[in-house]
């Protein structure tokens, strides 16, 4: 089975139609959560993921903003600013499929865990670096962990050689070894935060369990211009022309 894995669309529209045209045919779709915030097109975004039906749909902690599921005291300005005019443009119907949505999701027969955040902390936590991969290793049994929330592609593996933290190879990684597990992250769909603003996503086949990473260009003028033209914060606008 092939699966496209997204996560962090953040209401780019743009982006996301550029990954669905870049992918091609696909068996499922998982959704790894923040289908809304920062960005321009929250309705847009959440109408195409309820026609293209994720098989796992997970929630992020902009989802969660909001719907006013989470106290966004912590937010940064920008962010706060964007959660407040996201929540004034969702319907009910749209509230309500969100609402549907947990931040974690366990697959145990795929011998998967899906997240958004960490599998400890699937709402909040930032999993940033090999030390708190780590820990995280003990918060969940399967041999894989597909996770979001930092918009940085990575490869977290824990083995023989402890934990570590290795890069995407150019065509595709495959995991397989039997006595290692990982924790791999798409990157982001809608806001890469690794310098390359180029949409990120993975592809999954779940019989040999390779995966591939992919970036795809897409026209981030023209997301810049809804953005100012809402009123949203510009720093918004700027971030994704340098991807950060
Ligand atoms: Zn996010």
């Amino acid at each position: 089975m092939n699966v496209l894995v997204m996560t962090d669309i953040h209401a780019n529209l743009e982006a996301l139609e550029a990954v669905l045209a870049d992918a091609g045919a696909w068996d499922e779709l998982w959704f790894l959560g923040d289908a809304v915030g920062y960005g321009p097109d929250p309705v847009a975004c959440v109408e195409r993921l309820l026609e293209l039906r994720p098989t796992h749909w997970l929630a992020g902690n902009h989802d969660w903003a909001a719907l006013g599921r989470l106290d966004i005291s912590d937010f940064n300005p920008d962010a706060r600013r964007a959660a407040e005019w996201t929540r004034r443009q969702l319907s009910p119907t749209l509230v309500e499929a969100l609402l549907a949505c947990e931040p974690r999701a366990d697959v145990p027969e795929l011998d998967l865990c899906l997240v958004h955040g960490s599998p400890r902390h699937p709402i909040w936590e930032y999993v940033l670096n090999a030390g708190v991969a780590h820990e995280n290793f003990e918060a969940f049994e399967a041999s894989l962990c597909l996770f979001g929330h930092t918009h940085v592609p990575a490869i977290y593996s824990e083995g023989v050689d402890g934990t570590l933290r290795l890069p995407f190879p150019p065509d595709e990684a495959q995991f397989t070894e039997p006595d290692a597990r990982w924790m791999v992250n798409p990157g982001g769909v809608g806001q890469p935060r690794d310098g390359d603003p180029r949409a990120s996503y993975l592809l999954f086949d779940t019989e040999t369990r390779a995966l591939r990473l992919r970036r795809v260009a897409y026209p981030l003028e023209r997301t810049q211009e809804k953005i100012l033209d809402a009123g949203l914060p510009p720093r918004l606008a700027a971030r994704l022309a340098y991807g950060w």
